[in-house]
């Protein structure tokens, strides 16, 4: 563990140690709200790529076995503020729209949420996401593309090897090449650390996105409705695999 950055309380700081010693401690104490919508950021490791201490922790282990197997793994991006996701969910939307000008905001939404969450409810606010490419070919202009990770890719073997071994060291793959699975396409690099995510997610789920601050500062906002909500907490959030619920 390196540099280490301070976050919100002393009590989020504290129970971050209780829950490595105590794993009876609730998980769900962890991380408050606001920690959860990306609005305040939590404590955390790292200084390429953030994660909350346990993860980051979890994720040098499996770096290690990875690299003795002649993989170098590395996180393109761990924890995300509300901020940047709102960046990325405003410069998608803002593409779309140019590109294709007679998209209402509906299909513009449409578009976007193939990859990208809503901000606040994006799993990368918790600090157990990450998403991983090999760092041998970070250079890569485009590394999160499914072309790398399929047979014959350039990440074809460190595909293969997240598959067989990270559940070992506590990582399962969220958007998941299941046919029945609704909601994001296939991600082959998004991992979630689970012991953490699965109650964060609890947590998550009783959260009113519509009350998130900012939330009306992103595009499209006028078509998040109550009913658009709870659809895409349906299909979206809830959309992935069934290890991770
Ligand atoms: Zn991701």
């Amino acid at each position: 563990m390196t540099r280490r950055e301070f976050g919100t309380s002393f009590s989020i700081f504290l129970s971050s140690f209780l829950l490595k010693d105590f794993d009876a401690f609730s998980a769900s104490q962890y991380l408050t709200n606001q920690n959860l919508m990306g609005l305040e950021k939590p404590f955390l490791c790292g200084t390429h790529y953030k994660l909350i201490p346990e993860v980051f922790d979890a994720f040098e282990e499996m770096k290690k076995a990875a690299s003795a197997d002649g993989l170098r793994l590395w996180c393109s991006s761990g924890y995300r503020s509300f901020k940047s996701q709102k960046q990325v969910w405003n410069d998608k939307y803002k593409k779309i729209k140019n590109e294709f000008p007679s998209y209402s905001s509906q299909d513009i939404i449409n578009c976007v949420i193939e990859y990208s969450s809503i901000p606040g409810t994006s799993r990368h606010h918790w600090g157990t996401d990450l998403d991983i490419v090999d760092a041998f070919g970070y250079e890569n202009s485009n590394p999160l593309s499914h072309k790398n990770y399929d047979a014959g890719g350039e990440y074809q073997y460190l595909s293969y090897w997240l598959t067989e071994n990270a559940a070992k060291y506590g990582f399962y793959k969220v958007y998941t090449n299941e046919n029945l699975r609704s909601g994001f396409k296939f991600e082959p690099w998004h991992y979630s650390y689970k012991k953490l995510s699965k109650p964060f997610l609890n947590q998550f789920l009783e959260i009113n996105i519509l009350n998130t601050n900012g939330l009306s500062t992103c595009f499209g906002y006028e078509k998040f409705t109550e009913n658009f909500i709870s659809e895409y907490k349906q299909k979206y959030i809830l959309g992935i695999n069934p290890e991770l619920l």
